[in-house]
């Protein structure tokens, strides 16, 4: 961007790869990167912990297994040990999803923040938190210069390969890496501020009539106009700690996530909502008649922003037909969920299936940004259209895309190879040598409640 007088600016760290943004991508990213230990990885982080969306408001990992009646776990690997560390601690149980998405590995996010800590530390990742990527000064095939800002100010930080999974393709946006921003082609997805309500009777709200009286509730409240809620419907499930419910049902649509005026917006208002959705609740949900939000999600749920244009690009036609390639470097077998504005009778979310519980693959260049040699993108901002995007984006697909890129970038410095002309037979050797799964496993899943260990390889 060349906002700055580069000269005056002190070099923070020389790195062989730098991870930009802690998030389920960015930490299998760096995991990944650093596993045989030979090179150096600096991750850097905006916010004061590691975890991006997994521990910033969600509790639950979708994409583990997949829906319908014959549910296979397609997602292995590094993953796994995230899982396996908040097992130990019993902090996880299996839950299915409310609209039928497939089982998810609802998880303690306060505990996942020590999972990554911990994991990240004994790795040998070099750990900058609190550090924002501000500008890229130059990228050629063998060095990037990156500008990060924390309190003391400016720095440089020099690294030989770069991860971007900054979730917004920051760094591809400051490198002038061509990317489609959300809301260009096809309405983009809408925002949620996350809540969490302690005090939840659930014997008695699952007496009354649990989810479904819930849903009745909310279309009730909608129809007769006693309460302003967003939404008639979204997701309210049981967390870890008892008595406590999570609740992923604000709606904010309609502003720009990358805009400061409507990013600041659309905080005061999912909050607002959020309160609403409280006050219904006690007031028209038995069990709930003590209940109070104890946690809103550290910033509202933003779903998507840039989507980059990488060498492939992922479609919805690839995802419900099913497709594989040689060159596929993860799976994954959830549906299209579009959450739309939900106007003039159309439906709020959009679900579109793949038939028959089958699963798709996803191209290793969907992970490298258009004209780049030492750059890849992972997480949310991957190549992909508005609704292939709309099904790849569960955390145990964006953990895949993370530990596919954080290979791929070990693999591109140990074989001097750039990101567009890596052996990609070889990073799926690799990737089969970590667990990840590249071929649908003909074991079916146990996704009971406490099944999770029964899954491992
Ligand atoms: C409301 C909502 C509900 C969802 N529900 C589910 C669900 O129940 N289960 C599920 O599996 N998935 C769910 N998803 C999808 C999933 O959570 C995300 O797609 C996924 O977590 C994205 O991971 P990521 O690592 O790509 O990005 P993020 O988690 O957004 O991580 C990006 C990280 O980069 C950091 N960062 C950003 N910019 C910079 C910068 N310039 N410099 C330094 N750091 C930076 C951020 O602070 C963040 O930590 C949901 C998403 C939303 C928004």
């Amino acid at each position: 961007m060349n906002i700055f007088n580069y000269n005056s600016i002190q070099v923070l760290a020389e790195t062989d790869i730098i991870v930009i943004g802690g998030g389920s991508a960015g930490c299998l990213a760096a995991l990944a990167a650093r596993e045989n230990k030979r090179h150096d990885v600096v991750l850097i982080e905006r916010y004061g912990f590691p975890g991006g969306t997994s521990t910033q408001m969600l509790d639950t990992f979708y994409g583990f297994f997949t829906p319908g009646t014959l549910p296979k776990k397609i997602v292995s690997g590094l993953p796994d040990r995230i899982v396996n560390a908040l097992d130990e601690t019993g902090d996880i149980f299996l839950r299915p999803n409310t609209y039928g998405a497939g089982t998810g590995v609802t998880y303690n996010p306060e505990r996942l923040k020590r999972v990554w800590d911990n994991l990240i530390m004994q790795s040998g990742t070099r750990l900058f938190l609190h550090t924002i990527l501000v500008d890229v000064e130059k990228s050629s095939d063998d060095e990037t210069i990156c500008i990060v800002w924390h309190k003391s100010g400016f720095f440089k930080i020099k690294a030989r390969r770069v991860i971007d999974a900054s979730g917004d393709a920051d760094f591809c946006h400051l490198g002038n890496l061509p990317y489609e921003l959300a809301g260009e082609l096809e309405p983009a997805q809408s925002m949620t501020t996350t809540f969490r309500m302690a005090g939840v009777n659930l014997q008695r709200f699952k007496d009354a009539g649990g989810k479904t009286l819930l849903k009745l509730k909310m279309a009730e409240a909608v129809e007769l106009g006693t309460h302003p809620l967003p939404r008639k419907e979204g997701s309210a499930h049981e967390m870890v700690q008892k008595d406590c419910i999570a609740t992923v049902a604000v709606k904010v649509t309609d502003l720009m996530a990358l805009d400061i005026h409507d990013l600041t917006a659309a905080e005061v208002e999912g909050r607002k909502q959020a309160f609403i959705y409280e006050k219904f609740l006690r007031e028209e949900v038995p069990g709930y008649e003590e209940a109070k939000i104890i946690g809103l999600s550290h910033q509202i749920g933003v779903r998507e922003t840039r989507r980059v244009y990488g060498e492939y690009r992922l479609t919805k036609e690839d995802c419900l037909s099913a497709k594989k390639s040689p060159d596929d470097v993860f799976l994954c077998g959830a549906p299209i969920e579009d959450h739309r504005k939900g106007e003039r009778g159309e439906a709020e979310t959009v679900w579109a299936y793949i038939p028959g519980g089958d699963v798709y693959g996803v191209p290793y260049q969907t992970l490298v940004p258009k004209g780049s040699r030492n750059a890849w993108v992972a997480g949310r901002c991957f190549s992909a259209t508005h609704d292939a995007h709309a099904s790849c984006r569960s955390m145990a697909q964006t953990m895949s895309m993370g530990q596919a890129a954080g290979t791929a970038a070990l693999l591109s410095l140990e074989t001097d190879n750039g990101s567009g002309n890596l052996d990609v037979q070889q990073l799926r050797n690799e990737l089969s040598k970590l667990g990840a799964l590249l071929e649908v496993p003909d074991k079916e899943a146990d996704i009971s409640r406490n099944g999770w260990k029964n899954n491992q390889i």
